[in-house]
Formats: C-alpha cells, sequence, structure tokens
C-alpha cells in the first residue's frame, strides 16, 4: 500500500541511523519518510557552468572550476593553522583553503584524480583562493543531476554537524525518491492534470528535488501551489454549500410594510447602484429558507449602515428578530443611536446592550426578547453571551469582524439551534485572495461605490520644514469655519515617548494658536474616560477648532464639519490605520484634506505607504499594497495566519493560481458535490486527509 512506505520512521533510511534521525526529528519535525519528502529545496544553486582559472577576474564571484590537486599542505600554528592545496586546470592554478576540518579534508583528498570545485574566489598576492571550497570529485559530480542544479535546503547547526548540511540532505533524497518511486498518490483527478497540463503529483516532487531546468522547478512548485489552494477551497466551498443549501433558516418572503414605508417616505437620498445591488444579493438569499453567510464589504462612508438597517426591516416584516454586533462600545452605541433616530416614525423597538447596561435595563431587555416585543438589539459581545436570548433570531449583522477568521466564527454560532442568517460587515477592505482563503465560506457582497457628491479627500505628504506652511493652513481653515484634527501615534510599546511627544506637540501647537482666538481639545489615553468624553464633545458641539488627540478617535468619531486631518509621524502607521484615520473627514460637503507629517528621513516601506496614501483613497487598493508590504500574517493578525497557515503557496505571489483554484474548485462541486464520482475519488481521499488536519474548520454552524 502507497501510504505505508510514506508512512517508515525516518531512521530506516539508509544513510540515516538512529543519531541524525534524532537530529531530523527535534530540529525539523522529520519522523517519516513523507515529512522528508516535502522538506522542499527553497532555491537552486545552478553548476551547469564552468570557469577556467585563466578566466577569473572579479574578487567575491562564485565560480565553478574543473581540474587536479597537485600540492596539499599544512601551513601555521595554533589558531592560525590552516590546509592549503593547490589546485590546477591547465590554464593555471589557484589555492583551496580550509581552516577547520583540516584533518579529514587532508585523508580524503586523493592525487591525480579529476575535482569540481565551487566557491566564493578572492585574491591574495596574486593568487587567487576559495576558502572552504565546496569539493567532489568529477564522478561524484556526475551522478547528483544531469541538469547542474542543485536544491539549496534549510538546514541548522545542528544537522550540519552531522553532515546534513544542504548537499548532505540533497544526498538524503537521493537514496529516497528512487525508494518511493511509484508510491506517491495522486491527489487530482485525471481530468485536472491533463487540464492544467500539470506533472503527476509525484513527477512534480522529483522535479522539485531534482529539476532538470528551472523552468521546470517552477511548474512543479505551481503543481504543488496549486494543491495546496485547491484542497483549502474545495474545503471552504463545500462548507458553504453545506450552509446554504442544508442548513434551513427563516424564510423572509416578502417585502413588506415596513421595508415599504421606510424605502418610500423615510430615506433621505437614493440608494447608489451598489447598495441596492448588494440588498438585492441579500434579499435573495434570505429568500430560500437555507442559511446565508454572507460578508459585505465596503469602504468607510459607503453606507453599509442603511443597507443593514433595510435588511434589519425585512426580517422584522416577517416576524423576525434582529441582532446587531459592533466591537466596541462606542460603535455600538453610534448604530444604537443611528437606528433609532432612522426609526424614529416607524413601529418598531431598538435596545442597546453592552458590558455597561445596568441589571434593571438588562433584565427588562431579555424580557422583551423573549415575548418578542424587541425587534433590534444592538450591542457588543455581551450579545453572545447565553443569557441573551430571543424568541425568534432571524438576523445577526455583525459590524467590523474582519479580525474574525473561519474558526472563531464558528465559536461564535454553532450555539444556535436554527442559526439566523448572518451578515457580517467590514470598513476595512480585505484584498481579494486574502477573503477569498479567510472568508471562503462566505459569500461576498461589495459596495465598490460612494454615495454621489462626495468631494475626493486631498492627500499630502510634509516634512517638519514645512511646518509653519501647515499652521498657516490651519489657520485658513479654521477662519472658514472648519475645525481639524492632529492626530499622534500611540504605539504601546514607547508609551511613555508617545505621550511626550503628543505633550510637546501640544503645547507648540497651543503657543501658535492662542487664546482666545483658538480653542484647543486634547484626548489621550491616560485621561480619565469621563475628561476623555467631555474633551471630546466640546469638539463634536463645535466649541473647540482643533482635537490633538492620539488614535483613540480612529473608530467611532462623527464630525461632518472637521475637514483636515493631520497625522503626526505618519511613518509609524500602517496604511489600514492610516485610511481608517482619514476617513474621519470628507464626511461633510466640503473639501477635505489629509496631511501626512514625517521625518525628513523614512524607510523606503514608509515612503510606499506615504505615496500610496497620496496616490488613492480607493480602500481595497491600499489594502493591495498593504498585503504585498507586510504579507497575509501582519495584515491578519498572527492567529489567522495559523489558522491559514500555508507551507507553500503565498497568498501575495501565487495570485492567480488562488484565483484559478478556486474557479475549478467551484465548478467541481457544482458537478459532484459529494465528490462520489468514481474519476474523483482521489480527490476525496485527499480532502479527507486535509479536514482532518485542519479539524477545528469544521466547527462551523
Ligand atoms: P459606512 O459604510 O462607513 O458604515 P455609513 O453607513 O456610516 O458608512 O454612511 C456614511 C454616510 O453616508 C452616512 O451619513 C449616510 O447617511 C450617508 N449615505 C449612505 N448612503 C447614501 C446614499 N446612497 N446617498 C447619500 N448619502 C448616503
Ligand atoms: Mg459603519
Amino acid at each position: 500500500m502507497a501510504s505505508q512506505i510514506l508512512d517508515t520512521p525516518i531512521e530506516f533510511l539508509k544513510g540515516v541511523g538512529p543519531a541524525r534521525a534524532d537530529v531530523l526529528r527535534k530540529e525539523l519535525g522529520i519522523f517519516t519518510f513523507k515529512e522528508l519528502l516535502y522538506h522542499l529545496p527553497f532555491r537552486y544553486v545552478d553548476r551547469s557552468k564552468f570557469y577556467t582559472v585563466s578566466e577569473l577576474n572579479s574578487d567575491a564571484a562564485v565560480v565553478q572550476l574543473k581540474g587536479r590537486i597537485v600540492r596539499v599542505s599544512e601551513v601555521g600554528v595554533a589558531k592560525a593553522k590552516r590546509l592549503t592545496a593547490i589546485f590546477e586546470d591547465g590554464t593555471g592554478q589557484i589555492e583551496l583553503v580550509w581552516f577547520k576540518g583540516a584533518k579529514w579534508i587532508k585523508d580524503s583528498l586523493r592525487a591525480n584524480t579529476e575535482y569540481v570545485v565551487y566557491g566564493k574566489i578572492s585574491q591574495f598576492k596574486s593568487t587567487w583562493n576559495i576558502v572552504h571550497p565546496e569539493i567532489e570529485t568529477v564522478d561524484k559530480f556526475r551522478l547528483s543531476g544531469s541538469s547542474g542544479l542543485r536544491p539549496v535546503y534549510n538546514t541548522t547547526e545542528k544537522l550540519t554537524s552531522r553532515g546534513l548540511h544542504s548537499t548532505g540532505i540533497s544526498k538524503l533524497m537521493e537514496v529516497l525518491l528512487p525508494t518511493l518511486k511509484a508510491q506517491i498518490p495522486e491527489t487530482l483527478s485525471t481530468e485536472l492534470v491533463s487540464k492544467l497540463k500539470f506533472y503527476s503529483r509525484e513527477e512534480a516532487l522529483m522535479h522539485i528535488h531534482f529539476p532538470p531546468s528551472l523552468e521546470e522547478a517552477e511548474k512543479a512548485r505551481n503543481r504543488l501551489k496549486f494543491d495546496e489552494l485547491f484542497f483549502i477551497q474545495l474545503m471552504l466551498i463545500k462548507k458553504k454549500l453545506q450552509q446554504t443549501r442544508n442548513v434551513p433558516a427563516a424564510r423572509f418572503a416578502k417585502v413588506g410594510e415596513l421595508f415599504n414605508q421606510f424605502y418610500d417616505k423615510h430615506l433621505a437620498f437614493d440608494l447608489t447602484e451598489a447598495q441596492k445591488r448588494v440588498i438585492k444579493e441579500i434579499r435573495s438569499d434570505v429568500n430560500t429558507g437555507y442559511h446565508m453567510n454572507r460578508l459585505l464589504q465596503g469602504d468607510v462612508g459607503s453606507g453599509k449602515t442603511i443597507v443593514a438597517l433595510l435588511c434589519a426591516l425585512l426580517a422584522i416584516d416577517n416576524g423576525y428578530q434582529v441582532a446587531v454586533m459592533a466591537p466596541t462600545e462606542i460603535l455600538a452605541k453610534q448604530h444604537f443611536e443611528s437606528f433609532s433616530a432612522s426609526l424614529e416614525f416607524l413601529p418598531v423597538t431598538v435596545s442597546l446592550l453592552t458590558g455597561s447596561t445596568k441589571t434593571a435595563a438588562r433584565r427588562e431587555i431579555h424580557a422583551s426578547l423573549m415575548d418578542g416585543s424587541l425587534n433590534i438589539l444592538i450591542g457588543t459581545h455581551a450579545l453572545i453571551e447565553p443569557k441573551v436570548e430571543f424568541k425568534q433570531l432571524g438576523l445577526a449583522i455583525v459590524d467590523e469582524q474582519h479580525r474574525f477568521g473561519v474558526a472563531q466564527r464558528a465559536r461564535l454560532w454553532n450555539k444556535a439551534k436554527m442559526p439566523p442568517h448572518i451578515l457580517v460587515m467590514t470598513a476595512t477592505p480585505i484584498p481579494r485572495t486574502l477573503a477569498m482563503t479567510l472568508y471562503g465560506d462566505l459569500d461576498l457582497s461589495v459596495i465598490d461605490e460612494l454615495p454621489p457628491g462626495r468631494k475626493p479627500i486631498l492627500t499630502v505628504h510634509r516634512t517638519d520644514s514645512a511646518r509653519l506652511k501647515v499652521f498657516k493652513f490651519i489657520k485658513e481653515e479654521i477662519a472658514l469655519g472648519r475645525q481639524i484634527y492632529i492626530v499622534y501615534p500611540l504605539i504601546e510599546e514607547s508609551q511613555a515617548l508617545d505621550y511626550k511627544d503628543l505633550m510637546d506637540g501640544y503645547e507648540s501647537i497651543s503657543r501658535s494658536f492662542p487664546l482666545p482666538d483658538y480653542k484647543i481639545s486634547i484626548v489621550h489615553g491616560k485621561m480619565k474616560s469621563e475628561d476623555k468624553n467631555h474633551e471630546m464633545q466640546r469638539f463634536i458641539s463645535g466649541e473647540t477648532q482643533i482635537l490633538v488627540a492620539t488614535t483613540v478617535i480612529e473608530v467611532g468619531v462623527n464630525v461632518p464639519n472637521a475637514s483636515v486631518m493631520i497625522i503626526e509621524s505618519a511613518e509609524r502607521f500602517g496604511l489600514s490605520q492610516l485610511h481608517q484615520l482619514r476617513g474621519r473627514v470628507g464626511r461633510g460637503a466640503d473639501q477635505s484634506y489629509c496631511i501626512l507629517m514625517t521625518d525628513e528621513k523614512i524607510s523606503k516601506e514608509a515612503k510606499i505607504r506615504v505615496e500610496t496614501m497620496c496616490r488613492t483613497n480607493d480602500g481595497f487598493e491600499l489594502s493591495e499594497v498593504d498585503l504585498e508590504l507586510r504579507g497575509p500574517g501582519d495584515l491578519m493578525g498572527t492567529q489567522q495566519s495559523g489558522e491559514l497557515n500555508l507551507a507553500i503557496a503565498d497568498l501575495v505571489l501565487d495570485k492567480q493560481i488562488l484565483i484559478t483554484a478556486r474557479h475549478l474548485a467551484m465548478e467541481l462541486l457544482e458537478r459532484d458535490p459529494s465528490l462520489t464520482a468514481p474519476e474523483n475519488s482521489a480527490i476525496r481521499l485527499s480532502l479527507a486527509d486535509m479536514m482532518q488536519i485542519r479539524k477545528d474548520w469544521s466547527q462551523i454552524s
């Protein structure tokens, strides 16, 4: 049976034995033949080209020569002791030098034998030399692959001391691969392999370890990348189909009185085409009688709230209750206020539940949820406590939940007997590739259009030398009746320093904008929350014209009259944070500005961030750049990247492979949802293996 040989303990491979097996296990987690097989080289060295000694001309070049050893001598004493060998190829001589392992080398070097040497050359007193060259006989060299491409493997010091440097590992592969011939199971269907012109899984693995050419190595690698992404997609899409086709849920069959009344009489503006499209998508989901699991993406200010509200009315019209969950108390409150204001003239009840809701009010909420008199409950995580029970929950709207990956969502919703429809809304655009993997089990709706009449925010980059001009500009804007944000970084590790920066800045601003003409609010993390609220309120009411703050204002502040956002030390912020901060302005009818202040000298990455901010207001474009700069791990937080745990594919570089994999996975599951067709049996088996590995993904309701 194929898998048996793959599961053979590594010490039984010829050339390994107990001692090496021990370091392989400890250093690389390699316990079996299979795990060694999947220890892939991360690059190749081209050993096809030979030089002659007479051609050598540039210091530090890496070269390969063929020739004979003509003299070996030990020179120097004690620490300066070394072994040198004169190597000659017919066009000239060079010196090979060893400081370590001299005795072993001396014993193994043979006269009148042709050798291949490889290493970095340097010149010493008009003689070229190579220190610690790689050296092997021409016969051995010929044995190890004809293409001249040598794989380079990850290794460690402990492994190297057991002879398992990259070449040593490669030697093990030379033993392993022939043993596994015709034993590595195919994971894809014959149809897919031929359609994509792929190597078989076995060929791919063989070629990765010993590629005939770089192109073929790349092709082999793409095959494995495809496999990795394809099976993740199969799993996610399968889950999605199960949820939407097999999980019965509330059916919102009619567009009723409340929805129509609100739409006709109380909507203050026309919906954008994007908003209409998204509502249509949601509406057709919730009308099927099966569970909806949908992600709604839309940039800051794209108008997600009204979409949420209309969906809520749809649920209530059909006799169901609605839960709206936000990540912070501020945001929950803001939603509560905006829902309450919008629904003022309709017979709909709305309550707010957060950690700070008093016991009496809480009791009242619990009662009204149970008897069905409460239509909409808005709140924080407090909503998913077991005590909170609904009479008839039909729709759960989760705002700003982009930090929740597949496994976390599973934990959230697998309590409910009949799961409510779920609408996840996020204002932080997620690059398409990430959305496909992290949210591949969700349907995706995108509001890709801002309400009309918004003037794009003008973003510029300024350094300290332009500070006076910036201050002059602020004064002009204030004279026009506008308000200004000035934001300082706040990074946990350097709070004291940040605080000093903020206070220094505040002092200098106070000097430049003196009373009584100018009034300034200040808000930072060291303040008591009532003082914070008081200062904030003064700015919101227009009593103060300038708000000096740390990033506490990032979420939840809405002051349409504010037209300028100045971000100090902008080089210290990430792209998505800069974008979120910028989103605080541009909410009124006036032209708004974002000024990114930095040092004269900033890192290359910071420069890209700043330039990108100046170039575009498009959150999706920013998120793509962010992904390229930081990689998926940093972008999503460690938990999510751990969840993805890709071994070979890269979400940035292999975007195209991912898109193809997703597309083909969908197509396959459309045709054969349970993968029971005989031609898909290889896929079915591999998927089962994979589910075993990613157990935590299977809990999703
Ligand atoms: P976000 O998507 O960031 O949650 P909001 O829902 O808060 O955005 O909407 C931002 C602002 O745009 C709100 O003041 C809202 O009333 C307004 N708005 C939403 N949709 C439209 C529209 N179609 N036309 C005009 N204004 C709109
Ligand atoms: Mg919002």
